[in-house]
């Protein structure tokens, strides 16, 4: 049976130590979470991840979910009250807006405790999940009727919420939709038609689900310029907010898929429902975009959780299980065979695993502080300059953190030999899990398209160059530091071998878009690379400098050990990526169709 234990420690060295969390101290709501509460808030989170969420997640995943002819759907035995004590702890809310019940805490916060639950139970903390984003959508585009209405219950969880884009002819290309909205004399609007794939689209864990909906208005332009988004929810609720009759939205199905068996994944037949519209008409995209970011770092985050879980588990077996002898000479002279953790290979594994965690980590937190000052700075500049980084680091973090989340999951599953395959271990439902985050909320390949086709010329450049600068900056600052040079030397590398790759797409991409198209996952993957490098000089300079003070400190020891690693072993694959990027797309596009 695997086990899993939060990270707090690793997150309040972050916080504190590493990106300077107190310098934030005066945005709203940062002033209410200094670092003692941030603690106490982590210390919880994980008590109930460990205590609560992680005992259900192999039950909930041999149990799955079960819809029944009526089309409702119950989850798996445990689930409702783990929902509910994970709503009463005020969770669910802890980064929503106080006019409608929420904490108003700093996301970041909320991003921690998401993959403190997403490594304890995935298919569980995707309920929460969704609903976050749905509040989080409606907060920003609702009218002030249905934020009044809708949001304090979704709060307090009372109400779940969905994300209804993909139809069964559309997933990518939502353009192509064709479910419709027919205005109505009341206002409201009739919706019809057939979504697909839809995550927590029924189940019984609320009174009432409020489903986002893309749809198109009778009458509107083809293509992404005619959609718009509506809100139905699965009860028709009077002004007071008692769910009243039934709307015409039903779950036609529940799928049968490889992993996160214990979320309902549903077929949604809209039949004449009754929706409103949210935001303008016609804006639908731009108005769901809020909550689809949103997911996409939280699906970032799933990528990493699992990678976590599953390295912690491969460790504790690690040091368990008894094979053969080290090759430098024996280490367990009293046992039949050497824990296989003496093994070079076994190392290479884990420490491959564990240096792109701590990383990754660290990189979701500089993220997410870049969202909590672009929603909360009081100085504009300030505020565009983070919501650019935001947008920038959005694709790398959901392509690289679920491409490698995902391979490393293998990695921690290959540790347990044959015993992985097995399902009693665990590992291989880490492995299943974590395959899904690759592919929804824009496959990888989207990511890394959205990333070289819009994020890197949005403003003329000017994330991109703030990242770059932000880079320089560092290595720039620690160049003539003699403990830094394991550090600077390899990032100064990767860092040149990013802005090669960026240089070559301004030349050769423009005229040529194939060439963008052939690249960019490379490119994705290059960016990441440097970012978790970028990270890990951060950590090295805190960690070294906490040495100075405490020399021999096994926790700060151990980071400079992993991060040498990483450094080492890791991050030249940036030169790898550039080679590749600079053969371009001829040879792939010369292929005629049918040859392959
Ligand atoms: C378990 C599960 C849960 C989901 N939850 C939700 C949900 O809650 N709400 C929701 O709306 N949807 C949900 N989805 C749908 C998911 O977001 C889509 O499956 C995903 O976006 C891909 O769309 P598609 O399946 O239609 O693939 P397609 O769009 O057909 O893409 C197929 C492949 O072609 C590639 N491709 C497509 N276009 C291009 C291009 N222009 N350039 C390069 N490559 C391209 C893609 O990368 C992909 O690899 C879920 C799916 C699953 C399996």
């Amino acid at each position: 049976m695997p086990t899993y234990r939060a990270p707090v420690e690793d997150t309040l060295y972050l916080l504190r130590d590493v990106l300077g969390y107190e310098r934030f101290g005066n945005l709203p709501g940062f002033e209410d979470a200094g670092l003692d509460t941030v603690e106490a808030i982590l210390s919880e989170a994980g008590k109930l991840c460990e205590e609560v969420l992680a005992p259900l997640n192999r039950s909930g995943d041999q149990e799955g979910c079960v819809r029944h002819a009526d089309g409702s759907v119950t989850t798996p035995k445990g689930f409702k009250e783990a929902f509910r004590a994970f709503t009463e702890g005020g969770w669910l809310g802890l980064s929503a807006n106080p006019e409608y019940g929420g904490q108003g805490l700093p996301h970041t916060l909320a991003c921690v405790c998401n993959e403190f639950s997403s490594a304890a139970n995935m298919a569980f903390s995707m309920y929460p999940g969704l609903t976050a984003g749905a509040i989080a959508a409606l907060n920003e585009h609702g009218s002030a009727e249905q934020k009044a209405l809708y949001l304090p219950r979704m709060i307090e969880g009372r109400w779940t919420g969905t994300m209804n884009l993909t139809e069964p002819h559309c997933g990518t290309d939502l353009g192509l939709l064709k479910t419709k909205a027919s205005p109505q004399p009341d206002g409201s609007y009739r919706i019809t038609g057939t979504k697909i794939f839809i995550s927590a689209g029924e189940n019984d864990l609320a009174e009432n689900i409020v489903h986002l909906v893309l749809a198109r208005i009778d009458g509107a332009p083809e293509g992404v310029k005619g959609i718009s988004l509506f809100v139905v929810p699965k009860f028709i609720v009077d002004a007071d907010g008692n769910p009243g009759a039934r709307n015409g939205v039903v779950c036609g199905s529940i799928e049968h898929k490889m992993g996160i068996h214990a979320n309902s994944t549903c077929v949604m037949n809209y039949d004449g429902a009754t929706g409103w519209l949210v935001g303008e008409a016609n804006k639908g995209l731009k108005a769901m975009f809020v909550m689809m970011n949103e997911a996409r770092l939280g699906v970032a985050i799933q990528g990493l959780a699992q990678s976590e879980v599953a390295y912690q588990n491969a460790v504790a077996y690690a040091r368990d299980r008894l094979q053969g002898r080290a090759l430098s000479g024996t280490k367990a002279p009293d046992k039949p065979a050497d824990p296989i953790i003496v093994h070079p290979d076994v190392r290479r594994t884990l420490l491959t695993i564990r240096s792109f965690n701590e990383a990754a980590r660290a990189l979701v937190l500089w993220t997410a502080l870049q969202g909590d000052v672009s929603h909360r700075s009081a100085d504009e500049k300030t505020r565009i300059a983070a919501d650019d980084m935001m947008g920038l680091m959005t694709p790398v973090l959901k392509g690289v953190l679920t491409d490698r989340g995902f391979d490393n999951a293998v990695a921690a599953q290959q540790m347990f030999g044959g015993h992985g395959y097995i399902a009693e271990w665990g590992m291989e439902q880490f492995v299943r899990d974590a395959r899904i985050a690759m592919i929804y909320e824009g496959a990888n390949g989207i990511q890394a398209l959205d990333l070289v086709g819009r994020k890197l010329s949005a403003n003329g450049g000017r994330a991109v160059m703030a990242f770059f600068k932000e880079v320089g900056g560092f290595l720039k600052e620690n160049a003539a530091d003699a403990g830094m040079a394991p550090f600077v030397a390899p990032l100064k590398q990767a860092s040149d071998d990013l802005q090669k790759a960026t240089m070559w797409f301004m030349t050769n991409a423009m005229a040529k878009p194939d060439n963008a198209g052939a690249g960019s996952t490379d490119y994705m993957h290059l960016f990441g690379l440097v970012a978790l490098g970028f990270m890990w000089g951060k950590m090295a300079k805190a960690s070294l400098s906490a040495l100075d003070a405490n020399p021999g400190d096994h926790f700060h020891s151990a980071k400079l050990m992993t991060g040498r690693f990483f450094m080492e072993r890791v991050l030249p694959e940036t030169s790898l990526r550039l080679t590749r990027i600079a053969t371009g797309a001829d040879t792939m596009m010369a292929m005629p169709a049918e040859m392959f």
